[in-house]
């Protein structure tokens, strides 16, 4: 090999797992390298809400005396009797193995945190923004947005509410500040491409191949490669792995255009020999790894992230979308123009403190303390119109003036995106229908279909009862011209199922064995089913501490 650079630990991604690994490798005595896909530092964890569900006994717990511990963080995250009111369990899938671990190091990450920067709201932890973080205690802790401008506006928030604001970017920057201040050399715009082992199946982890722009590199890592890549759900033939409906309709990531989760680090590992893990834990219906849309009539309509015009990366985002405030303003129809559910219907749930109530670990007792109830509007959505395809093609919403009166919408770019077919108006319904036409409507919507189903809904309204899908009280009639078609097609949330680690995050191979000098963390990482920031962090700090015990 001829190397171009090189550092005792390379970080690939610098986002919740990447820095943390990074500044925590780095201080102790490490060289290190992250390289980062993207012009600007943070991936989804700087988009990201910014409630991290650190517990296990941390010092704002005690403050506030919540009785936490390891063993009962242990307990709650591997709880097989903790079922979701769609039958789904939540942690019964998890490695033991990686939650120990997880538990072992939750409330250290949370004072190293502290320590390390980033400011959190100074309240009692609460279950806000949770997703299976265990049934017992409140752990949810909130990173406070302070004075950094958030990657959603450009502008920092208003000053009077940064220091109890949840955000990623109150997170992220204080960590990016670390990192830097320690000495870690951070290469943006450098994507890996590839990561370099002795031979293709058997030695030790040599280094990564980068790209940036039409320069390749090759950095050698003399003690480890830290994958923190971020996952795999923009990746359309990875994903489809774990559940074949997900086709390239489902285009409105959670956390793009800020960066990508394109299962680079788990493409790259499995060549060198890596194994996948845990992948039940994608494909269960428990928490959010598909949402319902919050926002319609844009590409990125996760509800939790809207882009604004000052956002730096605007420019890819091209609008901000509609939110919708309330779901009987609008009625959702299928690319053939028919409606398929309940519009008021929500997405999946998630275990949290105190959903299970009387709770009894670990007692099969505790499923017969919820009330059954499918929440089916995902799957409805991704149902399909009959063909022999996959996938259940785009989702509309459609609606009239009085709807956009009522809900105080501005229907005009940049609040939609009219120009890459996201949104469209016209004066009939029938002009409407005849309107749509984007690459991912793959067969035009019948005029005569939306407007049976516009009359059908709007006696429904007469007689306030939807005799086919039971939408409560059905208020408001589509009669008043103009009339709406927005993009409302659900959101691919996050990845929960990845590279096979152990509890050092040594990623393991086909076989079992650990692949010398190769790490991996948060959500490239499989066998944990929790969504987000906690585990990357955590699992960050486990990886750049260890790589430097890596021979
Ligand atoms: C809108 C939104 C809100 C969220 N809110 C919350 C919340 O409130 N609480 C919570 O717990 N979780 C939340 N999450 C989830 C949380 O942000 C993620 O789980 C977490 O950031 C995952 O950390 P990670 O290190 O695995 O990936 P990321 O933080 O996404 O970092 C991965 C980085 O790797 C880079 N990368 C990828 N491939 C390459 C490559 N080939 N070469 C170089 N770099 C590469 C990416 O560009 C990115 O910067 C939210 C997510 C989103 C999208």
């Amino acid at each position: 090999m001829r190397w171009q650079d090189e550092a005792d630990v390379v970080v690939i991604g610098a986002g919740a797992t990447g820095l943390p690994a990074a500044i925590v490798a780095r201080e102790a005595g490490a060289s290190v390298i992250v390289v980062e896909a993207e012009a600007d530092i943070g991936g989804h964890a700087i988009t990201s809400g910014g409630n991290v569900p650190l517990g296990g006994g941390t010092s704002v717990q005690h403050k506030h005396g919540i009785d936490d511990s390891p063993d009962l963080l242990f307990r709650d995250l591997t709880d097989w009797s903790i079922v979701e009111p769609n039958g789904f369990p939540d942690y019964r899938y998890n490695d033991r193995e990686i939650v120990r671990a997880f538990a072992d190091e939750s409330a250290a990450t949370f004072e190293w945190l502290l320590a390390h920067g980033v400011v959190f709201v100074d309240k009692a932890p609460d279950a806000r923004g949770g997703n299976a973080v265990g049934n017992s205690v409140p752990r949810e802790m909130h990173a406070a947005a302070m004075a950094w401008p958030t990657v959603q506006t450009g502008q920092p928030v208003d000053p009077d509410v940064a220091a109890i604001t949840s955000s990623g970017n109150g997170l992220m920057r204080p960590l990016e500040v670390a990192a830097r201040r320690a000495g870690v050399q951070i290469m943006l715009e450098h994507r890996m491409t590839s990561i370099y082992r002795e031979t293709p199946a058997a030695g030790r982890i040599l280094g990564i191949g980068v790209r940036s722009g039409a320069d390749e590199r090759a950095i050698r890592a003399r003690k480890a490669v830290i994958i923190a890549t971020g996952g795999s759900t923009g990746n359309l033939d990875f994903r489809r792995m774990f559940d074949p409906r997900l086709t390239e309709e489902y285009c409105g990531l959670a956390g793009m255009p800020w960066s990508d989760q394109d299962a680079s680090g788990e493409l790259a590992a499995m060549v060198v020999g890596a194994s996948l893990w845990g992948l039940t834990n994608q494909s269960g219906e428990f928490g959010w790894p598909v949402t319902k849309p919050g926002l319609i009539g844009c590409q990125y309509n996760y509800t939790n992230l809207q882009w604004m015009p000052g956002s730096p990366v605007f420019h890819k985002a091209r609008a901000s979308g509609l939110r919708v405030k309330d779901w009987q303003n609008v009625i959702l129809v299928n690319m053939l123009g028919r409606r398929f559910y309940d519009e008021t219907g929500p997405h999946f749930t998630a275990n949290n403190y105190g959903s299970v109530d009387p709770y009894v670990p670990l007692s099969y007792r505790n499923a017969e303390n919820l009330a059954y109830d499918p929440n089916n509007w995902l799957n409805a959505a991704l149902a399909g119109v009959g063909e022999t395809r996959n996938g259940g093609g785009p989702i509309w919403a459609i609606f009239d003036a009085a709807a956009v009166a009522r809900e105080a919408w501005d229907p005009q770019p940049p609040h939609v995106d009219t120009a890459a077919g996201f949104f469209f108006r016209a004066n009939t319904l029938e002009e409407l229908a005849n309107a749509i036409a984007m690459p991912y409507q793959r067969t035009p919507m019948p005029a005569h279909h939306v407007q049976e189903t516009v009359t059908r809904y709007n006696a429904f309204v007469t007689t306030g009862v939807d005799v086919d899908f039971g939408k409560p009280t059905p208020l408001y009639k589509v009669e008043t011209p103009p009339f709406y078609a927005a993009w409302a097609t659900p959101v691919i949330h996050d990845s929960r199922a990845g590279l096979r680690i152990n509890a050092n995050c040594q990623v393991i191979d086909v076989r079992g064995g650990v692949i010398p000098g190769l790490y991996c963390g948060g959500e490239s990482a499989g066998g944990f089913s929790q969504h987000g920031l906690a585990r990357a962090l955590c699992q960050g700090l486990i990886a750049g501490r260890h790589a430097m015990t890596a021979g």
